[in-house]
């Protein structure tokens, strides 16, 4: 009897530890994709700012085309007053340079305020690149790691199968049945250790007299309220 509870001990850690590595199995995809969405939000990121600087500096370089064009305007017309004639003329055309002034200073201020956030957008890159640099070597090697374990699982798998194989050809086929009809009722987890009276399965108590019985393993004893099958597991200290 106490070798074949040694074995449904060791059918149930096996069980649980199958249970483990196809539970894990189901999560590393979902893992993987959350570590390269995580990579993916950080590369936007650094891209996003550096198309935004690349826009603002292409924007500024045109508005500097356009004050040099109003700057030549502003020359051109200037250069007219020599030429005109009458007094009306002459300040229709003083109107006219009075607009190109206005405008080109227009532009002037716009420039001084593009600069200012080119600057800011540079810093703003540069920050995001950094933190893009500290992070993406930790995730790397987190996908590698994650990446290995996806590879290794299934022949995990087949290592803790080929010993679940092996300790249920050993087990009386009643035992077995029985074992396999709790652990279906129960979540997986049909063989619990016992101390100090207390299932481990649904921690109550159970009778002295059968805690008694269960010490010296000559049956099998299921739980009297969880109906799973119990082993005494001496936990020392002198006491029982
Ligand atoms: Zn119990």
């Amino acid at each position: 009897m106490k070798e074949q509870l040694i074995l449904l001990i060791e059918l149930q850690r096996i069980d649980s530890e199958q249970r483990s590595i196809e539970n894990k199995k189901d999560l590393l995809p979902r893992e993987l994709e959350r570590l390269h969405a995580e990579l993916q939000q950080y590369e936007s990121a650094v891209d996003d700012t550096r198309k935004m600087l690349e826009e603002l500096v292409q924007r500024h370089n045109e508005r500097e085309q356009d004050l040099v064009r109003g700057i030549e305007k502003l020359k051109k017309t200037k250069s007219r007053l020599f030429e005109v004639k009458t007094n009306k003329e002459y300040q229709a055309l003083l109107t006219e340079l009075d607009v190109i002034n206005e405008k080109n200073d227009v532009i002037e201020s716009e420039i001084i305020v593009m600069l200012d956030s080119i600057d800011r957008a540079r810093d703003d890159l540069s920050k995001k690149e950094g933190e893009y640099r500290l992070i993406r070597s930790d995730l790397e090697s987190k996908i590698k790691k994650v990446q290995d374990e996806m590879d290794s699982i299934d022949s995990l798998l087949t290592i803790v199968t080929e010993k679940q194989l092996n300790v249920k050809m050993k087990i009386n086929s009643a035992f077995l049945k029985r074992y396999d009809l709790i652990k279906q009722k129960r979540n997986g987890r049909a063989v619990v250790p016992v101390w100090k009276e207390v299932c481990g399965g649904c921690h109550m108590n159970i009778p002295p007299q059968m805690y008694n019985q269960l010490q010296r393993s000559e049956e099998l004893i299921l739980c009297p309220n969880c109906n799973r099958i119990m082993y005494w597991e001496n936990r020392g200290n002198g006491e029982s």
